[in-house]
């Protein structure tokens, strides 16, 4: 057996500026996909099943790139024309897994994965098994369901289980092949809007397991609930319900589940709180003896969701609030800041203008006099979410700042686990308050780590308060932005 494996994954928020180039992208071609093997993600996942199975696994060609602003139209027909030459190339397959986001939007595509996968079928025909896995931050819709055999969103928030779900999809068509049947997908879509929301408790947790135990039927293969991204102006933003199943019943189930989400819609309010009010509840719950750092998240400027990163809000309320040897931050992106460090060397000082770079949104440069401690080639590898995997900071310097550690990188992307501290010689550990930028993935890394969490929603693009975004793209009424949205 023979299944072909690839895929084009963006996360795109349509409020970011700019265009995302084609060199934006990170782009594995044929035998480069296969050397994921035994990383814990989408790409790992498919490539460890079909070693596991001694099935061929046919590698194509796989592109991502951070989450960022609206694809640019060249860039993603270069993509798509390379992918379907490759699979044209690839000689007899029994089935294709689809490595997607489900987020990813064109200029003047607003659905990559329906348009993408479209191309496919142009050029393939309709009998071919063609099963994708996604992020749960994806906004899909029935059109793409249509094309697709399989949907296998992953279940949680930190994305921690890409990987059993890519094994899923794999096994999925190898199920089809040798009880020569076909499975078919049916998605809701219900209008609600769903700040970034963790599964590891409260409302995401609840609603996951109504999802996992609406899995029980016989004909049913899965249930994925996608969260949604809402920092994108699509005609299908919304929540969705994806059901993968053997029999008719599917769309009922899906419609089923789609009620349950709704009826839990009040439970999705989030508590924004100011960066000052952040550092405010850290330091009290400092106070009243909680073990271990203090997690700041910078939830609004996470660039997993298509922020910039140089946001200084949190960074400045610190500050403001004389943290001193207290804190470490990291990180906050700023190549230049670091160019300009990493001239000065080690043990220099230098006046800064740190971050606050990309827009007015985000926050003001910070203007202040910077000690550089320490320098990295920003060469990690993952340790908790996406486990295995590299990722290139670009060079990082340690800045103190009052006394106060500011991690400072070269490129784009949030913090996932405790390696970017490690990396310029912080054990976050020894520390009362630690604070970073992402919103929900470093669940996984600092689990273990920190004694409490505290998010901090400043303004950025990726704010909880998801109404505030204006949206020209739809005319539904969409919860929380319209009191009077309706469902069903
Ligand atoms: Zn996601």
């Amino acid at each position: 057996m023979r299944i072909a494996i690839g895929g084009i994954e963006h996360e795109t928020n349509t409020y970011a500026r700019g265009l995302t180039p084609l060199a934006d992208f990170a782009v594995r071609r044929g035998e480069q996909l296969l050397r994921t093997a035994g990383q814990e993600s989408d790409l790992g996942g498919a490539v460890d099943a079909c070693l596991a199975l001694g099935i061929e696994a046919v590698p194509l060609l796989h592109a991502w790139a951070q989450p960022s602003g609206t694809v640019q139209r060249e860039a993603y027909d270069a993509l798509a024309d390379e992918f379907i030459d490759r699979l044209l190339d690839a000689g007899t397959v029994d089935g294709l897994v689809l490595l997607l986001h489900g987020a990813g939007v064109v200029d003047g595509i607003p659905d990559l994965e329906a348009d993408f996968v479209a191309r496919i079928r142009r050029a393939v025909g309709d009998d071919l098994p063609v099963v994708a896995t996604f992020d749960l931050h994806g906004n899909v819709t029935q059109r793409l369901a249509d094309m697709l055999q399989g949907m296998f969103a992953c279940h949680h928030y930190p994305h921690v289980d890409m990987h059993e779900r890519s094994c899923e999809a794999v096994n999925l068509i190898v199920d089809m092949c040798e009880r020569n049947r076909k499975s078919r997908c049916d998605v809701v879509n219900v209008p609600m809007l769903i700040p970034t929301t963790t599964t590891f408790g409260g409302p995401g947790a609840e609603m996951l397991e109504k999802v996992l135990a609406a899995e029980s039927d016989a004909d049913v293969v899965d249930v994925s609930w996608f969260h949604g991204f809402p920092y994108t102006d699509v005609p299908h933003v919304g929540s969705m319900i994806a059901v993968t199943s053997f029999d008719d019943g599917g769309a009922l189930l899906a419609a089923r589940v789609a009620d349950e989400l709704w009826a839990s819609r009040d439970s999705f309010h989030p508590e924004s709180l100011s960066a000052e009010q952040a550092v405010q509840r850290a330091q009290s719950l400092k106070r009243d003896g909680t073990d271990g750092p203090v997690v700041i998240n910078e939830t609004s400027d996470n660039c997993g969701g298509g922020s910039p990163g140089d946001g200084t809000h949190l960074l400045r309320a610190m500050l403001d609030a004389d943290l001193g040897e207290r804190a470490v931050f990291g990180f906050i992106v700023d190549a230049d800041t670091v160019a300009r460090s990493i001239a000065a060397g080690v043990g220099a000082s230098l006046d800064v203008s740190l971050g606050g770079r990309t827009d007015d949104l985000h926050g003001e440069p910070i203007h202040a006099r910077a000690e550089v401690r320490s320098i990295s080639d920003g060469k990690l590898v993952m340790t908790h979410m996406f486990r295995g995997t590299p990722l290139h900071l670009g060079p990082m310097v340690r800045l103190d700042i009052g006394g106060m550690q500011v991690i400072v990188a070269s490129r784009r992307s949030q913090t996932f686990d405790a390696e970017p501290f490690l990396a310029v010689g912080v054990d976050v550990r020894r520390y009362d308050f630690v604070a970073l930028k992402s919103s929900n993935h470093f669940r996984a890394g600092f689990a273990d780590i920190a004694g409490a969490i505290v998010t901090a929603d400043t303004p950025g693009l990726c704010t909880l308060q998801v109404r505030v975004f204006d949206r020209q793209s739809t005319a539904r009424r969409l919860w929380p932005a319209h009191a009077d949205a309706r469902f069903g």
